[in-house]
Parts: C-alpha cells; sequence; structure tokens
C-alpha cells in the first residue's frame, strides 16, 4: 500500500515536471514568433508608405495614386499637376 502511494506520487510528480517543460519550451518559442510577427507586419507597414509627389505627405500605398510613375494622395493633387 505505501508503495503504491510513493509511485503514484513520483508518477505525479514527473508528470508535472514533463508538463512544466513542455510549456517553457512552448512559450519561449511562441513569445519569438509573436515578435517576429510584428516586426514583420512594422516592416510591411513601412515598406508601404509612399509619398505625395505634390505635398510630400506620406500616406499607405493602397490609399495613393499612381499616374505617370508619380505618386500622389489624392485626386485634387494629381489634376493640380
Ligand atoms: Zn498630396
Amino acid at each position: 500500500m505505501m508503495w503504491r502511494l510513493i509511485f503514484l506520487g513520483l508518477l505525479i510528480w514527473l508528470v508535472i515536471h514533463i508538463l512544466k517543460r513542455n510549456i517553457g519550451q512552448i512559450k519561449s518559442p511562441k513569445n519569438d514568433t509573436d515578435v517576429n510577427t510584428t516586426n514583420t507586419q512594422n516592416q510591411t507597414h513601412i515598406e508601404d508608405m509612399v509619398q505625395c509627389a505634390h505635398c510630400a505627405v506620406h500616406l499607405p500605398r493602397s490609399e495613393a495614386f499612381l499616374v505617370g510613375g508619380a505618386i500622389y494622395c489624392s485626386k485634387a493633387h494629381i489634376q493640380n499637376k
């Protein structure tokens, strides 16, 4: 009876020990991935920024107007050029 209790306690300790190690191993790479993802997103965001040829304002490429190889922030600035 006593041997069973000791064996059970040892088994529980082993499971907790393995779980803690696994959680630690899972957590660290996950945090690194999160940081890398954030950095990649920031770099992409910076790369997507373009400058208006008329007023030199910075805006996302998706919101910019590309006319004749020049980038403009609005249709009004395309007409003024
Ligand atoms: Zn502009």
